[in-house]
């Protein structure tokens, strides 16, 4: 059964995740669904010929010092080199930690991004029915659904769609029935919680 992409990451994050402007929290949750999204990555594929285009146009426009550097650093974190073929797990680059219980129906494993800023990565595994706590966040909270699905008030996102949440956005997540939501998450600067189970899952999410 495919499940249909119906959510995407905005024009501008494709664009910052072109010119490789992303943490590299952000850049791993963007490539897992670039990675699923025909659509996005024939997006990212243009946006990356619409740059190259605009580099040979400008011949006479000299390169700013360290500019080189940066794009030979962006072709080099991009991923794509021809040995790993095109269809490779954006994860594989990292360690994953063991499964942890951090409430009822949730457990959380760590994904080795460097914490930069506070910023972290990991994924969450929720079993059907769960309500996740309500939350608000103090910076960006970036999903992708690797398995299974959520909902809340933005609408059923599935395997393969993105979210992008900022700290304008108050959520109460929960997952669909079926099969247990697994998703990959770049969480910055930490969650309020707003419930009582929350309040207790708190010491245990801010590892
Ligand atoms: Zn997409």
């Amino acid at each position: 059964m495919t499940n249909a992409i119906t959510h995407h990451p905005s024009d501008e994050t494709l664009a910052d995740y072109t010119a490789g402007a992303l943490d590299e929290a952000r850049r791993l949750v963007v490539s897992m669904h670039v990675s699923r999204c025909p659509a996005c990555a024939d997006e990212v594929a243009r946006l990356e010929a619409v740059g190259g285009a605009f580099l040979e146009a400008s011949p006479g426009v000299p390169l700013r010092p360290g500019s080189l550097e940066a794009t030979l650093r962006r072709i080099d974190q991009s991923g794509s080199s021809p040995e790993e073929g095109s269809g490779d797990n954006p994860l594989s680059r990292y360690v994953l930690g063991p499964w942890r219980w951090v409430g009822p129906g949730v457990r959380q494993r760590s994904v080795s991004v460097p914490d930069v800023d506070g910023i972290k990565v990991f994924m969450l595994r929720a079993e059907p029915g769960t309500r996740l706590p309500h939350h608000r966040h103090r910076g960006y909270e970036w999903t992708c659904v690797l398995e299974g699905a959520f909902e809340h008030q933005f609408g059923r996102y599935g395997a393969g769609d993105f979210d992008e949440a900022d700290e304008t956005m108050e959520h109460k997540p929960t997952v669909c029935e079926g099969e247990p939501c697994i998703c990959i998450v770049a969480l910055q600067g930490g969650i309020e919680l707003q419930s009582l189970l929350g309040r207790l899952l708190q010491p245990l999410i801010r590892l």
